[in-house]
């Protein structure tokens, strides 16, 4: 098995100001801005209010219903990859520290409201123990009566998991008799689950009915803080790489960034190609959306006249076909967009487009990076994406503030080995995109409001 890479025509490089394709779009473009700059402005409206804060408890002694993201990859009952459970750490700890009794809950898999073995918690609450160096309790269910004489019973300093959430259809239907289970041996709720936080769960928002307060872990409060700071107060230049399969996902979020002042926004990955077809460029049997066309002119129209500078690749890594890519001698090249034949598939932003790229992250203050900028799984197609993982780094060790979401970006900045050098890694994916495009999250909106 082997991968080849070659370049060709690399000094080709194309300046992307003028759109072939607007005049082709102009009645739909003008009706599509009148609706974003309908949504802009009822967003305009909307306020976040201060949330309590775990610091802002009293926790000596209390029974502490801490909602935690421990949805983590497990292969033959071993945590693969514990990210998300070191995220909870200090939330954890910290209530410990101040006396606390802990009980955790969380979500894993997609079991559809049945108990499912491989979703199991149990393999997290092993290694959870490991990582707290003291035993963690486990409960076979959630809301049952040995679930809360368990709880009832914590001893101070004890950690209790109980079993996956979803294993009730009632978790995801916010059920009222269920969320009121879940509270009855609990005294105060704290929310640390920030992925989980655009859901209106019973774990999520049912449940704060039921305590005396819900206060924000300390994770959810970074969260909230570095993402709050991208759309409320972002230093300038404030530049944005969106990436990753789709446009109409990271629709709200870009007209959200226009309205927020960002000053650059940089597109690779597949969404690259609607806007690159939108601008009438031919992109072979690349991923586009072609409901999305109009959508993208639109964009990037508003962006221009709000004097952004919008980025889209000159160049990129092509296959002759999407299958197969796994397990097979693939012949990569690198072509520059305008020379792409109908057949061929663009996979990963080129070399050139990353050297675009950093070039612009050079004078940037703030950064906000979501989603890759190729097909990051499969290599080579992960050079591009692991480029502006070096490119942001360094920007970040040149003192500037970088956000990074999404799963897919989360893991490049690992693989990359930069992520301690990122200045806030998000835990969210939708939760992230959400908060983002200036959605109120109902986790968060459920919270008891700071006096
Ligand atoms: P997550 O959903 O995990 O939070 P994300 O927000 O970082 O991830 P997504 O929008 O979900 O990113 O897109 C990631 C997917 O996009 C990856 O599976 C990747 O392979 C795919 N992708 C990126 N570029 C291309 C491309 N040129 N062609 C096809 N797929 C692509």
């Amino acid at each position: 098995m082997g991968l080849f890479v070659s370049r060709e025509g690399s000094d080709q490089v194309h300046r992307r100001k003028g759109t072939l394709g607007t005049r082709f779009f102009g009645l739909r473009l003008v009706a599509h801005y009148f609706l974003v700059e309908k949504s802009r402005k009822a967003k305009d409206l909307r306020s976040f209010m201060p949330k309590l804060s775990i610091k802002d408890l009293n926790l000596s002694g209390q029974r502490v219903l801490v909602r935690v993201d421990f949805n983590v990859p497990i292969k033959d009952g071993k945590v693969e990859d514990d990210t998300r459970i070191r995220a909870s750490l200090p939330t954890i700890e910290y209530a410990l520290e101040h006396g606390a009794k802990v009980i955790l809950a969380s979500h894993l898999g997609r079991p559809k409201g049945q108990r499912v073995d491989k979703y199991s918690l149990k393999p997290v609450a092993d290694h959870l123990s490991t990582l707290l160096k003291r035993p963690v309790l486990f409960a076979d269910d959630c809301v049952d009566d040995e679930a809360e004489a368990m709880a009832s019973k914590l001893a101070l300093g004890e950690v209790l998991l109980l079993e996956n959430l979803r294993f009730h259809p009632e978790e995801e239907k916010n059920d009222d008799g269920f969320a009121k289970k879940l509270a009855r041996p609990c005294d105060v709720f704290v929310n640390d689950a920030f992925g989980a936080a655009h859901r209106a769960h019973a774990s999520t928002v049912g449940v704060t009915k039921y305590v005396s307060k819900a206060a924000a872990g300390l994770l959810m409060e970074k969260e909230l803080e570095y993402l709050g700071k991208c759309i409320n107060h972002p230093e300038h230049p404030f530049v944005a790489i969106l990436g990753g399969a789709k446009v109409s996902d990271k629709i709200p979020v870009i007209n959200a960034l226009i309205d927020r002042g960002v000053d650059k926004i940089l597109i690779g990955g597949a969404m690259a190609y609607t806007f690159l077809k939108a601008e009438g460029f031919t992109v072979g049997k690349s991923l586009v959306e072609d409901n999305m066309l109009s959508t993208a002119l639109a964009i990037k129209k508003r962006a221009e006249e709000n004097d952004i500078d919008f980025l889209l690749p000159t160049d990129h890594q092509v296959v002759d076909s999407y299958e197969p890519i796994k397990g097979q001698q693939i012949v990569a090249k690198t072509i520059p967009i305008e020379f792409t034949n109908i057949g061929l598939v663009g996979l990963d932003i080129g070399i050139e487009t990353v050297g675009h790229f950093s070039k612009a992250l050079a004078d940037a203050r703030m950064i906000i990076w979501n989603g890759p900028m190729g097909v990051f799984e499969e290599p080579p197609f992960d050079q591009g994406t692991i480029g502006v993982a070096h490119a942001v780094a360094e920007a970040a060790d040149r003192g500037a503030i970088v956000v990074v979401g999404g799963g897919d970006s989360v893991a490049a900045i690992a693989k990359a080995g930069v992520a301690d050098r990122i200045t806030h890694i998000s835990t969210g994916g939708g939760a992230t995109l959400e908060f983002l495009a200036g959605e109120e999250l109902p986790g968060v909106a459920a919270l008891t409001d700071k006096d």
